[in-house]
């Protein structure tokens, strides 16, 4: 199933996409879902971030050929950072360029939606907290990374975290899937889920050994190789194999 938040007349709702169409939900993924006999061509509905997290963490350097582009190795335990749910923006939607840094990067990764209350889980037990995934730009502003030495400003810019375009449940990242990056048409990263070094299931129970993972938090699992500036006028486009693709632009802040 593949679950969009879209915008109404009175109010953000869910629906369910279906060749070209929304089909209308009442309730919530994180409660029931119930059919309408609503639907609409996708085409003329506006898709909004498919979730509001309470948090937002990322996974740094989980593709050893991104963690080698950056002069760095892969971490012997998962690298934990967050970025705040301020930082979301939706499908469409413009990442602004900071006047406070000169080089903002894309980083095209898969992100997992938590779909219960998750603390303490084994590894073996972590994918029941899984909802499903949507694909995600960890945009981060390299020259203020490397500046302040943690990343809390780097990576928590508003409009930070373009989510969408929507959550797919059915995909499987441990089947291997295509994650990708274009700017303007042109490939700027290409990897494969089967190169992440911890896979889903230990990131979670990573995280919820230290934190309680709420329904809707998202959790961004790193970027392979290839991340580069995005400048005034970009655009941008994730792909995750099976899911869909992400589109969103970049624009200089005024
Ligand atoms: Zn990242």
């Amino acid at each position: 199933m593949r679950i969009a938040r879209v915008a109404r007349p009175d109010g953000p709702a869910f629906g369910a996409i279906t060749q070209g169409h929304v089909a209308l939900l009442e309730g919530h993924p994180f409660g029931e879902l119930r059919a309408t006999d609503q639907a609409a061509p996708l085409d003329d509905v506006r898709l909004l971030a498919p979730v509001i997290p309470s948090k937002i963490l990322c996974v740094g350097r989980n593709y050893a050929d991104h963690a080698q582009e950056m002069g760095n190795s892969v971490p012997e335990e998962p690298l934990i950072f967050s970025k705040p749910a301020t930082s979301v923006i939706g499908p469409g939607d413009a990442v602004l360029l900071p006047s406070l840094s000169g080089n903002v990067h894309h980083e095209a990764e898969l992100a997992v939606v938590i779909g219960r209350l998750t603390r303490r889980v084994s590894v073996e037990e972590a994918s029941e907290a899984i909802l499903g995934y949507t694909c995600a730009d960890d945009v981060t502003a390299r020259d203020l990374q490397r500046r302040d030495g943690q990343w809390t400003r780097a990576k928590g810019f508003d409009t930070f975290c373009p989510l969408g375009p929507w959550i797919d449940t059915d995909i499987e990242p441990a089947d291997g899937l295509d994650v990708s990056c274009r700017v303007n048409g042109e490939t700027r990263q290409a990897g494969n889920t089967r190169d992440l070094f911890f896979d889903v299931p230990t990131i979670i129970a990573y995280c919820a050994a230290f934190t309680t993972l709420l329904p809707g938090d998202v959790i961004l699992t790193g970027t392979p190789a290839g991340v580069g500036p995005l400048v005034d006028g970009d655009e941008v486009e994730v792909a995750v194999e099976g899911l869909g693709v992400l589109e969103h632009t970049a624009v200089s802040e005024e």
